[in-house]
């Protein structure tokens, strides 16, 4: 048999990849470090970066590799700020994963394209998740405007209403576009807005 070696990139700035494990199930188990030098004190707002420990191991999941699901384990430095009375201690914020989210922000918003022609039900199957963890993926990101100041540099807009409980009506609205020459989130916004959304386009386009 022939080995070969790849190099994927994680798409994620300032990690250092430690290890590469595949479970029994296939999937991808990779260890990684923050390379992110300080964090913001949540006390006074300034920037620190005195080492302090670390936080426990997280698994958070990640785009998938090669159609294997991929996770990624990291414990994320803490940091003590030496001007605050009691010298407080802050966890690393990190521009590509939420605080409480068990997925990165890549795979969310991958998630939320993937809702633009499917119900939650099919997307729990397709991506294996709970149904919660859906919702939880769509709650996170909903809002409920949009900035309409930025919807000049929009083309090629996608809506789609997705019921988030069966029978009831609770609805979000998806809001895909072309940006950059690929297929991006713009918005999730709360109830069912594609009417709102379609006219208001129709009159900024005439
Ligand atoms: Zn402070």
């Amino acid at each position: 048999m022939i080995n070969i070696s790849f190099l994927i990139e994680l798409n994620i700035e300032n990690l250092e990849v430690k290890e590469v494990k595949q479970n029994k199930e296939g999937h991808y188990e990779i260890y990684v470090d923050s390379t992110q030098e300080g964090c913001t004190c949540h006390v006074c707002g300034k920037h620190i970066n005195k080492p302090h420990y670390f936080d426990r191991e997280k698994r958070i999941r990640h785009l998938s590799i090669l159609g294997r699901e991929t996770y990624l384990h990291i414990r994320l430095p803490r940091f003590q700020c030496q001007k605050c009375r009691g010298k407080p201690t802050t966890t690393q914020q990190v521009p590509w994963h939420e605080r409480r989210s068990p997925n990165t922000i890549a795979f969310e918003k991958y998630i939320l394209l993937e809702l633009m022609g499917s119900t939650v039900e099919e997307i729990v199957l397709q991506e294996k998740l709970g149904y919660e963890t859906v919702i939880g993926i769509i709650r996170r990101h909903m809002q409920t405007k949009i900035d309409w100041d930025s919807i000049e540099k929009l083309e090629q807009i996608g809506l789609e209403e997705i019921s988030l409980k069966k029978r009831r009506k609770d609805f979000v609205t998806i809001v895909s576009s072309y940006i950059d020459g690929r297929v991006q989130l713009f918005a999730v916004l709360k109830g069912r807005k594609k009417g709102k959304v379609k006219s208001f386009l129709k009159k900024i386009s005439t």
